[in-house]
């Protein structure tokens, strides 16, 4: 079972994404990605979307979100995978968690306006598919085509990562609610990419117990956000903390992302797929 091309993690146009989810169906079925699922930021608005273009085209499919959560004063994501996409808490909470989005979008252009970048909110929304999700990444795109910088990647060196200009701190969900509103929709928790977040060994510890206490079940170990080299830290963080393993892209766009859908290495066979938790969710 650990030998699964499945890819549960990737973004569409619903959040910042620059394919829809059909393209992205597409896109996983030629890719040979056997088990399929959408998780766009906050937001479960293409999900009905992607399991009718998944069924069209005999691509087994799960349902899937990515929350915005902050532990510790770190910002921290959160897969959801298998829920009930119209289960009332979970809309709710998300809808609370998108809610920041624009204010925060205002505050970040008055921030870049006063190093000289002026008109980045709307330079950005020209790159929004959804007006409730507003991310940095549309800022990163607006300030690569205005050339301010040369990828997406300076943009957030230069710009919208901590202590730089278009950096607005912000409050998400807590850990607690983002884990129960999964569970509650009947779906499964997993840590995002663990080893994106600068948290020391011992919160990153804590990090996983609250999880595991507040009921996640899954961490993923093989994504497209981490270096080969991290993934045998988070097996072992995996088996120590007796959680399933998840695999997943990452994709956003096939102009940015250097991991393309369902072309990263198999889970080791040592560790429990996170689709065995889920076997009967899967459309
Ligand atoms: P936000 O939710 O508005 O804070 O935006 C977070 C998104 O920005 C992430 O989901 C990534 O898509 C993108 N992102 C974060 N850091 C980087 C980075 N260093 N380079 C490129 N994209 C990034
Ligand atoms: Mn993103
Ligand atoms: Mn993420
Ligand atoms: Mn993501």
């Amino acid at each position: 079972m650990s030998i699964l091309n499945a890819d549960l993690h990737c973004h569409s146009t619903v959040s910042d994404g620059t394919l829809s989810p059909e393209a992205l169906a597409e896109r996983a079925k030629a890719n040979g990605v056997e088990l399929w699922a959408l998780t766009d930021h906050d937001e479960v608005g293409g999900q009905r979307r992607a399991r009718l273009a998944a069924q069209a085209l005999g691509l087994p499919w799960l349902s899937g979100v990515e929350i915005s959560v902050t532990f510790a004063d770190v910002t921290v994501h959160i897969v959801g995978l298998g829920f009930d996409p119209e289960h009332p808490g979970l809309v709710e909470g998300l809808a609370q968690t998108r809610g920041g989005r624009g204010e925060r979008a205002q505050e970040m252009s008055d921030g870049l306006a006063k190093v000289g970048i002026r008109g980045a909110y709307e330079g950005a929304l020209k790159y929004v598919g959804n007006p409730e999700l507003i991310s940095r990444t549309h800022f990163a795109r607006y300030l690569v085509e205005s050339g301010a910088c040369k990828d997406t990647s300076e943009v957030f060196r230069k710009y919208l990562t901590e202590g730089k200009p278009g950096f607005v701190p912000h409050r998400w969900a807590q850990l607690g609610d983002a884990v129960r509103w999964i569970r509650e929709a009947g779906g499964v928790a997993v840590i995002a990419h663990p080893a994106r977040y600068a948290h020391s060994p011992t919160r990153e510890y804590a990090l996983f117990s609250e999880f595991k206490s507040h009921g996640g079940q899954a961490v993923e170990v093989v994504t497209g956000s981490h270096a080969p080299s991290e993934y045998p830290k988070y097996a072992d963080m995996a088996l120590e903390f007796g959680l399933a393993a998840s695999r997943g892209s990452d994709f956003h766009s096939p102009d940015e992302s250097h991991t393309d859908l369902g072309t990263l290495p198999f889970l080791e066979g040592r560790l429990t797929p996170v689709w065995e938790l889920l076997a009967d969710r899967v459309q």
